[in-house]
């Protein structure tokens, strides 16, 4: 089954107007010239507006990096996915590991998160990964399952049609350690299993890896069969790395 790599920057919580003018024409650059390469951004909300003017007229698409998982209402200093939509945002971050461990999110509320951007017609980049006392335990594809399925139990199959699944290991995230080519090949091909027995089809759903990818890892990664692309945190914001990314998702996967 083919299935055009996908390759999303993460920004998190680094940003500035100068910044993102300066960081965004390499990745303009490399998403229009790497035409067999879906590639997206996620920026901090206050910049969601700015990053879709500059990346205009390209096929870079814009994403945020949470969302309310409620419609409106009584919920100061939430955002919803219907005003995400607004600012012509096609993808969200739901369940990164960072919101996870700071911010309290349970499976439960991830799923619901991810049902309310697939309600508004956004494309959740669900994220799914285990702690390294988890991986030591021998618990790493009973902990990934467990929050797939939640998400599954929530989303049902039509919440996974036009979703992405990141699985990102909690020790590789930020910490210069990648999982292995070949760890991650395990777990990936264990969710695709588990999607495809969840009434999903499995086999045309990206599923990409996240947790310190830099330009000299990503080839390995990506070439293996079930690693679909990569969420990017830290070299997402460095223009020529994040491009360099792009183009072994590209190379890695024949385009
Ligand atoms: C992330 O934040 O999603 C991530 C994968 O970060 P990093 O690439 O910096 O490990």
């Amino acid at each position: 089954m083919h299935r055009k790599p996908f390759v999303a920057g993460n920004w998190k919580m680094h940003a500035s107007l100068g910044a993102n003018a300066a960081l965004l024409g390499a990745t303009r650059e490399a998403g229009t010239r790497l035409a067999g390469v879906d590639v997206a951004v996620c920026a901090p909300f206050p910049y969601l507006f700015q990053v879709r003017d500059l990346l205009a007229g390209s096929p870079v698409a814009v994403g945020a990096q949470n969302v309310s998982e409620h419609a409106q209402g009584a919920f100061t200093g939430e955002v919803s996915a219907a005003m995400l939509a607004e600012f012509d945002c096609r993808y969200v971050i739901v369940g990164h590991s960072e919101r996870r461990s700071l911010f309290g999110e349970t499976d439960a509320q991830v799923a619901q998160k991810m049902a309310a951007a697939a309600r508004a017609g956004l494309r959740p980049i669900v994220c799914v990964g285990e702690t390294l006392a988890e991986r030591e335990a021998g618990e790493g594809v009973p902990v990934v399952l467990r929050q797939l399925d939640a998400a599954i139990d929530a989303a049902g199959p039509e919440g996974f049609s036009s979703a992405v699944v990141a699985y990102e290991p909690v020790w590789a995230i930020g910490t210069g350690r990648n999982a292995t080519p070949e760890q991650a090949q395990e777990i990936h091909a264990a969710i695709r299993a588990r999607l495809g027995r969840g009434g999903i089809n499995a086999s045309a759903l990206r599923i990409v890896y996240g947790g310190s990818v830099k330009p000299g890892n990503a080839a390995a990664l990506f070439s293996m069969p079930d690693i679909d692309g990569g969420l990017i945190g830290g070299a997402s914001l460095v223009g020529a790395d994040f491009a360099a990314i792009c183009e072994a998702a590209a190379v890695s996967k024949g385009h």
